[in-house]
């Protein structure tokens, strides 16, 4: 609300007052440019400060100088060659001209450049142009000055309305007006009477007159000429910028459905209408891919003061915002939610009546992820000093890589394109359709009957998520059993969890086709030496993922790239030197997590010489299905693969009484120890919060801490990471070989005679 004016005061002039004041002084200029014999006085004057020697000479350039605000000034100009000849008319001209571009600019500054900001959001090519003038001032100035054929006068106040500094505008007009000057100048010089000023050319003898003319002809050669390159130049400049269209809005298939939650994570990840920055003439680093890698790559450099670009072709945020990490983990918490509501009973709590809204359930996800979002967002990237690039970057040499038409050069670039989901090549599976993680979390409805193919960490959190949501769900893996990777008894615990979930599991199938009948589809597989068949009204792939290697030029920037990602060292350097890869493209840890670690890795070795090593990271993951399976380190077979000789301990999560208390006692916790000493190998955790608790294990692996360290820990009980405790106390009482504890009894029991 505005403040009440003060009683009494002067009434401010409306706008209309001003704008039909500037009308009337401009007519009254036109009118007296056209009818005053304002050419015959500047004739006189030009012969007045000729004769009057220093006096003239500053008068001459206070009056250049005023003129100058509103008239071109290239008979004045030729006056000057005339008045003082080549040397000293430059000298006065420059300065003159100078006083003259500075007034000029001032003024439009200050009493327009205002009111011109204020519309600068509205009119995005303005922007875009005023952009380019804000961060390569001194280049653009200096360019339309070298060009006569711009017309100085308005260019004066036009820079004034952009966001160039005065630094630059005053430099670069500086430079760019002398090559004019001198040659304005000189033919000037050439004239030795008023009347061939006032003609505009000398009236002597042939001599004198080839001199003119061919001065005028190289003077409009070198015009056009200089023009031409500047006009070139500009465009490269400039053009990108003030012609490009805004990066294409996201098709509205890539984020549904078309709700307040996802056009509020769009204005973050991928801001509609948003017009990519005029790059700089280097970067220290180009990160090409806006997920968890690239994002802490160009946080990173940028934080320590490298000029840094940020491309990214699709949503910012990458897959753990948009369709990874955070939609599977708040589908999880509602799933996990409706799980509990309905085991109440076992606690002696009844409840009766369950009722699972999915559209509510998905719709609290979109709210949460776009809540998140800003921190991923191109806002804060911007704010933050990166220069954000919407669009698909492709390397054009081993230090360029262009974006959106625009080319960026760099000293130092990060491959962080990520992986996508595949599907393995079942027959018919294109035709009937089918869901992966980038497409399952638009769904508002919940699929009666959904198949997932693939048991997997994905797999196993999506189906059980949208069985506890209430789909009828069965999962086709081809293994042996769910979580391949895992240890076989941890994977056992998820499976007879999921089971009981009421997931129907099949393992070792072998999926032949897949076709549609009337509204069901259809998934015809082999298992166990029978042929089989799965209706369903959805099928989810979570079978498998190809690192985003296609169309980035990789081969012109000469970096090497095979089936798992792009070819890196242990200091996550590429073939090409300058380049580094880091996250999903480069890794076989795909998550989160590692992206982040391998960014800081590539952080230090890229900008700082750096030698640090991947392979010295200790790895934690976790599936955050229920219970929850965490790993860090080698598992026992790939520990004896390596030649390590294992010792093993297990701890029953039925031994920890959180575990019992909270009804979660399927589970364990594991941990491989190198034989014959207190190293850590590698652990499995089982149980209800594995993800947190793992990091203990991890800890003491990065400082090669022992198990006989745990346990001197203080645990706080009941917590389930007393599993760990426990096992330290196991090993602190294996080390009692029957000697030491013989020689302790002899020692107790002497201790007992005293
Ligand atoms: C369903 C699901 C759940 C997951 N849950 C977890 C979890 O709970 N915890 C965990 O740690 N991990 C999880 N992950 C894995 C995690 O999402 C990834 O490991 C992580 O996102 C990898 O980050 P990144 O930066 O390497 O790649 P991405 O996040 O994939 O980012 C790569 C970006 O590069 C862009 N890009 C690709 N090519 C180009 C190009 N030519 N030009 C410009 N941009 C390009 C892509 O559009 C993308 O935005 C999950 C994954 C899925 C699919």
């Amino acid at each position: 609300m505005s403040a009440p004016s003060a009683v009494g005061a002067a009434p401010a002039t409306s706008p209309w007052g001003k704008r039909l004041t500037a009308l009337v002084a401009l007519a009254a200029l036109l009118v007296a440019v056209r009818f005053l014999p304002i050419e015959r006085w500047l004739l006189d004057f030009v012969a007045w400060v000729r004769s009057a020697g220093a006096r003239g000479m500053v008068v001459f350039a206070v009056a250049y100088a005023l003129l100058g605000l509103f008239l071109p000034g290239a008979m004045l100009t030729l006056g000057a060659g005339f008045a003082y000849g080549v040397v000293v008319g430059t000298a006065v001209v420059c300065v003159a001209s100078n006083l003259t571009a500075v007034g000029a600019f001032l003024l439009g500054r200050t009493l327009a450049r205002d009111a011109i900001a204020a519309r600068i959001g509205a009119n995005p090519r303005f922007a875009a142009i005023d952009r380019a003038v804000g961060r390569q001032g001194l280049k653009i100035v200096l360019l339309v000055r070298l060009s006569p054929l711009f017309p100085f006068t308005l260019l004066n106040y036009a820079f004034g309305l952009t966001r160039v500094t005065l630094r630059d505008y005053l430099v670069g007009s500086l430079v760019g007006m002398l090559p004019g000057t001198v040659m304005y100048v000189y033919l000037g010089s050439l004239v030795t009477s008023l009347t061939e000023l006032a003609a505009g050319r000398p009236s002597g003898g042939a001599v004198q007159q080839a001199f003119y003319f061919g001065g005028l002809v190289a003077t409009v050669a070198v015009t056009l000429y200089v023009t031409h390159v500047a006009r070139r130049a500009l465009a490269d400049v400039t053009g990108d910028e003030a012609h490009a269209e805004p990066a294409p809005p996201v098709p509205p298939s890539l984020v549904q459905p078309d709700d307040e939650h996802n056009r509020a994570l769009l204005a973050h990840v991928h801001p509609p209408g948003w017009t990519n920055p005029t790059p700089a003439a280097r970067y220290d680093l180009v990160v090409v891919g806006g997920g968890t890698a690239g994002l802490v790559s160009a946080a990173g450099a940028s934080g320590l003061g490298a000029r840094v670009a940020l491309v990214e072709r699709h949503l910012l945020g990458g897959d753990c915002l948009n369709v990874g990490c955070v939609p599977s983990k708040a589908m999880i918490a509602a799933a996990r939610t409706a799980a509990t509501a309905r085991e109440t009973s076992a606690f002696g709590v009844r409840v009766s009546g369950l009722d699972v809204d999915f559209a509510a359930v998905m719709e609290r996800m979109r709210r949460l992820r776009a809540g998140i979002a800003p921190h991923d967002g191109a806002e804060r990237f911007t704010r933050l000093g990166v220069d954000v690039f919407l669009g698909e970057g492709r390397f054009t040499g081993r230090a360029t890589l262009e974006v959106d038409g625009r080319r960026l050069t760099f000293t130092r670039a990060v491959v962080a394109t990520g992986a996508r989901a595949t599907a393995p090549p079942i027959p018919g599976l294109e035709d009937v359709g089918y869901l992966t993680n980038e497409t399952v979390f638009w769904l508002t409805e919940l699929p009666r009957r959904l198949a997932v193919v693939g048991a997997g960490p994905i797999g196993c959190e999506l189906a059980q998520a949208f069985c506890r949501l209430g789909s009828r769900v069965t999962a086709l893996e081809m293994l042996p059993q769910v979580l391949g990777k895992e240890d076989p008894d941890a994977a056992a615990i998820v499976e007879r969890r999921l089971r009981a979930d009421g997931v129907a599991i099949v393992l070792g199938a072998r999926i032949e086709r897949a076709e549609r009948r009337g509204r069901d589809k259809v998934l015809v597989y082999e298992a166990g030496g029978a042929r089989r068949e799965v209706a369903c009204d959805a099928i989810l792939v979570g079978a498998g993922r190809a690192p985003n290697v296609e169309g980035l030029g990789l081969e012109a920037a000469g970096v090497a790239c095979g089936r798992d990602g792009v070819t890196v060292n242990d200091y996550l350097q590429t073939t090409n030197r300058r380049i580094y890869a880091a996250g999903d493209v480069a890794s076989r840890f795909r998550f989160t997590h590692m992206a982040d670690a391998l960014a800081r890795i590539v952080l230090a070795n890229a900008l700082f010489g750096g030698w640090k090593k991947a392979s010295a990271l200790h790895v934690p993951w976790c599936t955050y299905t229920s219970p929850e399976v965490a790993h860090v380190g080698l598992y026992a077979e790939e520990a004896k693969a390596r030649g390590h000789a294992v010792d093993t301990l297990t701890i029953p999560m039925a031994e920890v009484d959180r575990a019992v208390l909270d009804g979660d006692e399927a589970g364990f916790f594991r941990v491989h120890l190198e034989r014959g000493r207190d190293r850590i190998l590698g652990a499995t955790l089982v149980s209800a919060h594995a993800g947190e608790t793992i990091s203990e294990v991890t800890l003491a692996m990065t400082r090669r801490l022992g198990l006989a360290t745990l346990a001197g820990v203080i645990h706080p009980y009941p917590t389930e990471a007393e599993a760990i405790r426990k096992a330290a106390d196991e090993y602190n009482r294996g080390r009692l070989t029957p000697t030491v504890k013989r020689v302790l009894g002899w020692l107790l029991a002497a201790r007992r005679r005293l």
